[in-house]
């Protein structure tokens, strides 16, 4: 689906948003704290900074990679952390902002990103605090790291739990939104941006695309005849039939109702119309059976191609659903592509 990243950009996008919000006006608060404990470093890195932050704040809504501005974003505001965490005259509290490190990393990188930030900075982080901190008393040099050590690691586990299951049910819910619940087919949704996947695949290439809308015929009376449940059962039938004659890369959908669609990548129109009509030989050869009877089932189909017949989906779509029309007036169970539109016609 198109949007799915888009999706998760969006949502990158506004705690970037959020988090630059709380550097500029955190990086102005702490350069003046630390002017004022003349630590010059540390202020001028932080109204840098600062102005860093209010630079991509203006560009964010704008950006197209995102994780490239994260990333210019984040390798600096980690490295000043570190770097305020390893001046003597900054205060110990300080510190607390290592438990920040995994919550931005999730939230921002994803799982994988997310985990090697992580456990990187805070490393370092835990590492520097340490070597700061450190006295004779080897007991509480202990309990001080372990106790920062294991807090961040507890933040870090939740985080990386949060954001798995929330990678998962936005897959679920992704899959859900581009399946059709009755067939188990890919929807239109998903047509859709398969679609916009190969155009471009075929216009690189030079290879053709074709298209071919499917109906089914005579289908009220089906439910008529013997019921909605049967329909039901002879439109799941209709698609597993079909389904097992083509080819891995051949996206066959369920585009509402009785109307079916197939997208054939590398197919030209001829090789589509000969798909078709195996598909067609194939339907009738395996009928459904109700009540130990075969419920013949036909179809008519129209065969649209790119380039030829449009650029667009909608173009396509409206070029094969217009033979798939005129294939019903002939009088049914045939397939008609631009090639065979008159001698069907007449
Ligand atoms: P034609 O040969 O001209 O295509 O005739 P037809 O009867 O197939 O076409 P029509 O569009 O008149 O009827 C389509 C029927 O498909 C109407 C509707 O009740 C039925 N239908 C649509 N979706 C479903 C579904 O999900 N389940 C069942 N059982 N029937 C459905
Ligand atoms: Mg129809
Ligand atoms: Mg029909």
């Amino acid at each position: 689906m198109p949007g799915y990243f888009a999706k998760t950009e969006q949502h990158r996008r506004q705690v970037l948003k959020a988090l630059l919000w709380i550097t500029l006006s955190g990086g102005l608060f702490f350069s003046v704290v630390n002017l004022l404990h003349d630590n010059w470093l540390l202020a001028g890195l932080e109204i840098a900074y600062a102005g860093v932050s209010l630079y991509l704040l203006n560009i964010i809504d704008r950006t197209r990679n995102l994780q490239l501005l994260t990333a210019i974003y984040l390798l600096p505001f980690f490295s000043i952390m570190i770097v305020a965490l390893a001046q003597t005259t900054t205060t110990f509290a300080v510190f607390a902002w290592i438990q920040t490190i995994p919550i931005i990393c999730y939230l921002l990188l994803g799982l994988r990103l997310g985990m090697y930030g992580s456990i990187l900075f805070v490393g370092i982080g835990l590492f520097v605090f340490s070597r700061r901190f450190s006295s004779d008393e080897l007991l509480a040099n202990v309990e001080i790291v372990a106790n920062l050590g294991l807090s961040s690691l507890a933040v870090m586990i939740f985080a990386h739990i949060y954001e798995r299951s929330r990678l998962l049910n936005e897959k679920h819910l992704t899959e859900q939104a581009t399946t059709d619940a009755l067939t188990g087919l890919p929807n239109r949704l998903k047509l859709a941006e398969v679609f916009e996947r190969e155009r471009a695949h075929a216009l690189r290439s030079g290879k053709p695309l074709a298209l071919v809308f499917i109906d089914i015929d005579h289908f009220k009376q089906i439910n008529d005849r013997f019921g909605h449940d049967v329909g039901d059962r002879a439109l799941a039938h209709f698609a597993k039939v079909l389904a097992q004659r083509l080819r891995i890369n051949d996206l066959f959908c369920r585009l509402g109702g009785e109307e079916f669609a197939v997208l054939l990548p590398g197919s030209t129109a001829w090789q589509a119309r000969d798909i078709a009509e195996s598909l067609r030989e194939r339907l009738a050869a395996q009928p459904l059976s109700v009540d130990d009877s075969p419920l013949q089932m036909t179809l008519s189909a129209g065969v649209a191609c790119f380039g030829v017949d449009g650029q667009s989906l909608d173009e396509l779509m409206l070029a094969a659903d217009r033979r798939t029309y005129a294939a019903k007036r002939a009088g049914r169970n045939r397939v008609i592509s631009r090639e065979n539109m008159q001698p069907a016609l007449g």
